[in-house]
């Protein structure tokens, strides 16, 4: 369940996984289900996305202003990342479409020494908490190791290229950054 798959445009996602490390959390933290559709961009834009640019994952929307976008049910409050049926909490099935502030807080994190080939180590994966929602979602900008990367740390959205396919397209993904650079040298 960890892992965002899938081959994007011939590009190979960078899957968040970590099953041989241990998480470092505080207090009680709950899973966005990542689950994209790469091909699908989502509706209700104003259609001044640039063609050649596709998001790894469905709820990332891009224009000048990048953001997540949740589904949340309108019985209960829970947001999913995913498109759903009905609400796994109550099981209704009516959602409204939610915007994600782009700025949070680290909440766990785990960084990630093993990965499947062509995956580079270490990256540091982590749940982040959006203004009450859980974000999953690798940290970038950072150095992946203790002494760059604590809870509570103040991050925010962030987008950046997988690269390009044979035609072109660009995959954009995201993760989230410290608010506050790091400056001890790179
Ligand atoms: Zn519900």
């Amino acid at each position: 369940m960890m892992a965002e798959k899938g081959l994007v445009g011939g590009l190979r996602a960078r899957p968040i996984r970590a099953t041989s490390s241990t998480w470092i959390t505080t207090g009680n933290v709950g899973y966005g289900q990542g689950h994209g559709s790469a091909n699908e961009t989502s509706d209700e834009r104003g259609g001044d996305q640039l063609s050649d640019q596709i998001t790894l994952v469905d709820y990332l929307e891009l224009g000048d202003d990048p953001h997540l976008v949740a589904n949340e049910c309108r019985a209960c409050g829970a947001r999913f990342f995913d498109r759903r049926n009905a609400c796994a909490s109550c099981g209704k099935t009516e959602f409204k479409r939610v915007r994600i502030a782009g700025d949070g807080e680290v909440r766990a994190f785990t960084i990630v020494s093993f990965a499947a080939p062509g995956v580079p180590v270490p990256f540091v994966a982590a749940l982040v908490d959006c203004d009450g929602t859980s974000v999953r979602a690798n940290l970038i900008n950072v150095e992946a190791d203790p002494d760059h990367v604590s809870l509570g740390m103040k991050v925010r959205l962030a987008t950046y290229s997988l690269g390009e396919d044979s035609n072109g397209t660009e995959a954009i993904g995201f993760g989230f950054e410290p608010q506050e650079a790091h400056d001890n040298g790179k």
